[in-house]
Formats: structure tokens, C-alpha cells, sequence
């Protein structure tokens, strides 16, 4: 996929994640050589996998979900359900998630989620999840990857 083709979703940060306030900084030129396209759009610029296109959707093996630029573990694979088109997790690690509030069309809030390490962008926190913690973190599958654990 083109970077051009990527659509930027129409919101945009109320309170604004700088990234110079993360422990973990990497340049734009080092991140564009191992990044691809698609995952330096949604984790530098705040885009989102088209639903359903996401890697790790049918993803069930044991293991841990990383962050794709700095490899923060993020997720456990116990905490993955399927829920709609995007991987979806009921929690996330202690410390490893940043929540920014953003604005969204009409005024909508939404809440994003970020790397607390890096602050790539992640995907969105809802509070509308099917299990006891009622958290549902919808995550794009290009801000992650996925390492098997050992058997
Ligand atoms: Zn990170």
C-alpha cells in the first residue's frame, strides 16, 4: 500500500503527544528504512488498518504482542479476543499503554492509545468490552508484533 493512499483519521489530539516527552526516541530516517509503509503510517502519523486487513486477527498462538518500533511488550496473547476488525485485547501490560483523549468528528471522545515507551500510535481504548474488565483496547495489527512463546 502507498502512503498516499493511507487516510489520516479525521480527529486530532485535544491535549497533543509530544514525542519528545517518551524514553525511547528513534528519527524519522531511521524509522521510514525499518518500517514499512503501512507501519510507520499508523504508528508515526496516527493512521489505521483498513478493518479486517489486520495482522494477528486470527492470530491465537501463546505469546506476547509487541510494539513494532521499540518492542515494548504490550499485550499477552490471554488477553486477545475477537471482537470486530481489528485485534482486539481486554487488557494490556502494567505501564505499557499512554492514553491521550482526542476529539473526534461531532465531538465525539476517543480515547488513544499509544506505546508509554515511544508513543507510537496503537490504536483506541473503549470501555464497551465483552469481558469482566470491560475494557476493549482495538489495536491496529501494524503497531505490533507478535513473538511466539517459547514451548
Ligand atoms: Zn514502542
Amino acid at each position: 500500500m502507498l502512503a498516499a493512499e493511507f487516510k489520516k483519521p479525521k480527529m486530532h489530539c485535544v491535549e497533543g503527544k509530544r514525542k519528545e516527552n517518551f524514553r525511547k526516541r528513534f528519527s524519522e530516517e531511521e524509522l521510514r528504512k525499518r518500517l514499512s509503509v503501512v507501519e510507520y503510517a499508523v504508528t508515526q502519523l496516527g493512521g489505521t488498518d483498513t478493518s479486517g486487513s489486520s495482522r494477528y486477527l486470527e492470530e491465537t498462538r501463546n505469546g506476547f504482542y509487541h510494539c513494532v518500533v521499540c518492542t515494548k511488550p504490550l499485550f499477552a496473547s490471554t488477553a486477545k479476543f475477537r471482537h470486530c476488525g481489528w485485534p482486539s485485547f481486554d487488557r494490556a501490560q502494567n505501564d505499557s499503554i499512554t492514553e491521550t483523549v482526542e476529539r473526534g468528528q461531532h465531538g465525539v471522545k476517543l480515547t488513544e492509545a499509544s506505546c508509554a515507551d515511544c508513543g507510537a500510535h496503537l490504536g483506541h481504548k473503549f470501555k464497551d468490552g465483552p469481558t469482566e474488565s470491560k475494557l476493549r483496547y482495538c489495536i491496529n495489527g501494524s503497531a505490533l508484533e507478535f513473538k511466539k512463546a517459547e514451548a
